[in-house]
């Protein structure tokens, strides 16, 4: 007998029809003699609604009162589900972030998990019940309720899945697996029968956010043996794991899009050394996140840096950097917010030089310029004028993935 963490994101659960299909899907692991546990999301759009709702209220709410509400969402899927359950015939039990035993850091919106306490979990499973467990959420030492960030339901179960010793953690969602691109935007794309955490990871932090990143961190830290599937389709899904058989022929196992970047440019600072030192402490002190940072080769005492941060983050750090004009010492700063960052991913990248120049070659074709460029061992990332972001990726994917653009 193994025990099973399966996840149902809100697609997967949006309507009555679509938890009683989500409610077979369990029920099929159960009877085949398995202990399940569920991990479900709100339903559709609940938690954009939810956020809406409170923006109308409130639009400067606390992050404690927004958790509060934003953690309703997950409740009203786990006891829906349960019904269907419970209607199908079979033993199964709902419960909170909190009664699973979720515990939270102090974090609002973006709670980590400091540990689960899975005795009640495992007493329901002792009793032969089916667990549904609320994603998302969980409590903090103040026994107030947190949440773990957009897309966090993807690590609660990967987190369970850890906790618990699970033999499978499986993510159900709204696509068959995970593509060479997102397959809603993208054209021509192609399931992946498997890729490594490395690259999974890479790729969702670097916008495919088939699976939040952070539980692709978890699982990989765990040895968690996961799999992205169609909670739709019945059709064989994506295994993320430590290694996997069949290198991919070009090298490149996706390309993604993340429209949530901002650049900030500071122009004519002085070329003398503490300046780039000045500017990322302070930075960091604010706890803003630097992505790719740019500086000018030096000319006449003078230089240029720009970096980008979390379009979030934008407004703050502009203002950081003017605050300290005087200690900083540049001209003028520009902040722009209609960029895009566009990357490939792949481990087969690293022993291959032309991989990036295959990159720039296809935005050339297309006739797009790039703002900025960083690399590592297993991806490349490009900025582009946002307008001209789907185009990119699109043509980025055709060199590499199409029968036509690509050498192999
Ligand atoms: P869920 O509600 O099930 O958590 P999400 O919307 O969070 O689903 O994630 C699934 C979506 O991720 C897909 O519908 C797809 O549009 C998008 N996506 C982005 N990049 C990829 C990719 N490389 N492979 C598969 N899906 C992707
Ligand atoms: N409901 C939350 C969200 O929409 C969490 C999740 O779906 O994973 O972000
Ligand atoms: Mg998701």
């Amino acid at each position: 007998m193994s025990l099973i963490v399966q996840k149902f994101g809100g697609t997967s659960v949006a309507d009555a029809d679509r938890l009683r299909n989500v409610a077979r899907i369990i029920i099929g692991a159960y009877r085949a003699g398995n202990s399940v546990v569920a991990v479900l999301s709100a339903q559709g759009d609940t938690t954009d609604d939810l956020i809406e709702k409170a923006r109308e209220i409130n639009p400067g709410a606390s992050k404690r009162e927004m958790d509060m509400l934003l953690s309703t969402g997950e409740q009203i899927s786990i006891s829906l589900c349960a019904m269907a359950i419970q209607a199908m015939g079979y033993p199964v039990i709902s419960l909170t972030g909190w009664q699973a035993g979720m515990h939270t850091n102090s974090d609002y919106s973006a709670a980590r998990i400091k540990r689960i306490r899975t005795d009640r979990i495992r007493r329901e499973l002792d009793k032969k019940k089916i667990v549904l467990v609320a994603g998302f959420q969980g409590i903090n030492r103040s026994e107030d309720i947190t949440t773990l960030g957009r897309g966090g339901s993807d690590t609660s179960a990967v987190a369970l899945a850890a906790a618990l010793g699970a033999d499978l953690c499986q993510i159900y969602t709204d696509v068959d697996g995970v593509f060479t691109a997102d397959p809603r935007t993208v054209t021509g794309t192609h399931q992946l029968e498997e890729i490594t955490f490395d690259e999974m990871l890479e790729l969702a932090s670097l916008g495919a956010q088939v699976l939040h990143n952070r539980s692709v961190e978890m699982a990989k830290r765990y040895n968690v043996n996961l799999e992205v599937l169609s909670s739709f389709s019945g059709k064989p899904g994506t295994k993320v794991k430590e290694v996997v058989s069949k290198m991919e022929k070009s090298h490149v196992s996706g390309v993604a899009k993340d429209k949530n970047v901002a650049r900030i440019a500071l122009i004519g600072l002085a070329d003398q050394p503490g300046i780039a030192f000045k500017i990322f402490s302070l930075l960091a002190k604010r706890g803003i996140n630097v992505d790719i940072i740019l500086q000018s080769i030096g000319r006449d005492g003078s230089k240029d840096i720009s970096f980008t941060v979390a379009k979030g983050d934008a407004e703050a750090a502009h203002q950081v950097m003017e605050d300290n004009k005087q200690a900083i010492g540049f001209q003028n700063v520009e902040v722009n917010t209609h960029i895009a960052k566009i990357s490939i991913v792949g481990a087969g990248m690293v022993n291959n030089a032309g991989v990036a120049c295959k990159m720039f070659e296809a935005l050339f074709s297309a006739g797009i310029n790039i703002n900025m460029i960083s690399t590592s061992e297993i991806k490349v990332s490009v900025l582009v004028d946002e307008r001209e972001a789907d185009r990119a990726v699109q043509a980025v994917h055709d060199r590499f993935f199409n029968e036509f653009g690509s050498e192999g």
